[in-house]
């Protein structure tokens, strides 16, 4: 008996290697091109933490006309929630991230290198599982659970490293016969990998984030195939990232330690190892202490959040990209209104320590890039948002001209208006430009410098009366302001009361105030010229006239 009956014994139908190395060719792709994945349990949660990697893993593989693949690791079965992968595959396409290959529904995929779902793969890793035993470098073990406590009991006691290696491998040592005649009386087993590594000995391995590390070799005979004759994450990770032709590993610096173990296995099994891409967490400022993000304690740390809040997908992965180089700003500022696809993300640029998250930064970033919207996007998304959180929002929006009238003003010139940050501060921000929700909202009209009631109402009486014409354009307009803050008593240019500021009580722009806060009972609006343009002449009496009752 040898270890090709060995393997025979325990996986008597399947397939030899030969005919899956020979599906799945080597791809075809131009030098440098990079093939990565994002490669989720489906637990129902998707962390930001996720998308970060998901998007620098989509990022990376368009820059070199590489494939970017979406792979579902589901064999931990216990873990799985229903619609997990629909869950995935939805917030992915909510921050446009659209995978080149693999899952793209609880059941269906595209691409030649699937199945793209690890639980289908069954067939294939006991494949190679039984490849590792013909060449003598995996082995059944029948220790059972209490065993294996025991043994971990035993090293406890004897203050040594925990795990399943050397001379507490106990199966390691059994002949092949002892082997097959335990399987023969029936007795369960799992598959363990045969490590030949020494942990006094170290391995020098180089990371494209981390850069150069060192470790102990891996000596732990883990388990590759358990009981449920599903493979652990290790194995499926050497074997699918193998077959699927993935050129570098992007994944959670949580998997760093693992390293030895994957390359080793890589090693054994014959197969090149891919890079390794170690991404560091997206931490949190905690009353001074840095953590990760976290699950439990962290609304911000599921995506979901972002859709909730009204942040659009595109600020978040602007903000993540901030997060990833930190070049990206300068560049921003150098390319206002380019696409982000146009910035070359570089990996070994990525920070190596955690990146601080900033909801105030990120909430900076949707601005600018809310700014740049044209009205009918922002009009469109703020009414899908709307029709899910905010019905109130909604119906506001119904008449889709005069919304767009509204989000128009100061859109689409050099200095856009950065007024919103997320869809959830839209009704805020508009509402005084609707008759039926300004004069139910008790408006406090809080003047500042020009406060005196009879001055105020001079102001705005004088000006509709004698000033406000709806033909003029922006600069007459400016100059009637400016004309009848003279004719007040007022300095008609700023420059002229700063030369003399006992001269006069306030200037043009303290008038600007009063009128602004007459019309819209607030002190900063986006241009008032265009407010009263969309307001008419009638609106704006009626305004003032309301204005006046308070005074
Ligand atoms: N399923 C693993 C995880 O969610 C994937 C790690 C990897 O990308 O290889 O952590």
């Amino acid at each position: 008996m040898d270890y090709k009956d060995l393997a025979n014994l325990i996986f008597p139908d399947v397939k030899p290697i030969e005919y899956y190395e020979e599906k799945y060719p080597r791809r075809n792709l131009k030098e440098g091109a990079i093939v990565t994945r994002f490669a989720p349990s489906p637990t129902g949660f998707m962390h930001i933490g996720g998308l970060y990697q998901a998007l620098v893993a989509r990022k990376v593989a368009s820059q070199t006309d590489g494939v970017f693949f979406l792979r579902i690791e589901d064999t931990d079965q216990k873990r799985e929630i229903e619609n997990g992968i629909t869950d995935i595959v939805n917030s992915l396409k909510d921050f446009g991230i659209e995978p080149d290959e693999g899952m793209v529904s609880e059941t269906d995929e595209k691409g030649n290198y699937g199945p793209y779902k690890q639980s289908l793969r069954g067939d294939i890793y006991r494949s190679y599982a039984k490849y590792m035993i013909e060449m003598g470098k995996a082995y059944p073990c029948f220790c059972t659970p209490e065993e294996v406590e025991e043994i971990r009991k035993k090293q406890e006691a004897a203050k040594v490293r925990p795990g399943y290696y050397g001379v507490w491998a106990k199966c390691r040592n059994l002949t092949v016969e002892e082997m097959a005649e335990k399987i023969k009386a029936g007795e369960k087993y799992i598959i363990r990998f045969k490590s030949p590594g020494r942990e006094d000995r170290k391995i020098k391995h180089h990371d494209v984030v981390k850069g150069n590390v060192t470790f102990p070799e891996n000596d732990q005979d883990i388990v590759i195939i358990k009981a449920d004759g599903l493979p652990t994450y290790h194995f499926a990770h050497v074997v699918d990232d193998h077959l699927m032709g993935t050129t570098h590993v992007i994944r959670s610096d949580e998997w760093l330690s693992s390293v030895p173990l994957h390359l080793q296995l890589f090693h054994e099994i014959g197969f090149k190892a891919p890079k390794y891409v170690h991404i560091s967490p997206i931490m949190k400022n905690d009353n001074g202490n840095k953590r990760k993000l976290s699950k439990r304690k962290d609304p911000e740390a599921a995506v979901s959040y972002y859709a909730e809040q009204g942040i659009p997908g595109e600020a978040v992965k602007e903000y993540l990209l901030n997060i990833a180089n930190s070049n990206f700003e300068n560049w921003r500022r150098q390319n206002p209104t380019e696409d982000i696809d146009k910035f070359e993300l570089q990996l070994n640029k990525m920070s190596v320590s955690g990146a601080l998250f900033d909801m105030v930064k990120l909430l900076d970033v949707s601005k600018s890039v809310i700014s740049r919207f044209t009205a009918e996007k922002v009009y469109n998304e703020t009414l899908k948002w709307a029709e899910k959180y905010d019905k109130e929002l909604a119906d506001m929006l119904t008449d889709k001209e005069y919304a767009l009238k509204i989000f128009g003003i100061e859109r689409g010139n050099k200095k856009p208006r950065k007024d919103i940050a997320k869809w959830s501060d839209v009704k805020n921000e508009i509402s005084y430009m609707y008759d039926d929700k300004f004069y139910n909202q008790n408006v406090k009209y809080e003047y500042q410098k020009i406060s005196n009631s009879d001055k105020i109402k001079t102001i705005l009486e004088e000006y509709i009366n004698n000033y406000f014409d709806e033909n003029d354009d922006k600069q007459t307009w400016f100059n009637k302001i400016k004309e009848l803050a003279g004719k007040l008593g007022y300095a008609s240019e700023v420059k002229e009361f700063k030369a003399n500021p006992d001269k006069y009580e306030a200037h043009v722009g303290d008038v600007s105030t009063v009128l602004r806060i007459a019309l819209t009972g607030r002190a900063n609006t986006p241009d008032m010229y265009e407010i009263m343009e969309i307001m008419g002449k009638d609106r704006i009496k009626e305004r003032f006239e309301n204005a006046k009752k308070v005074l």
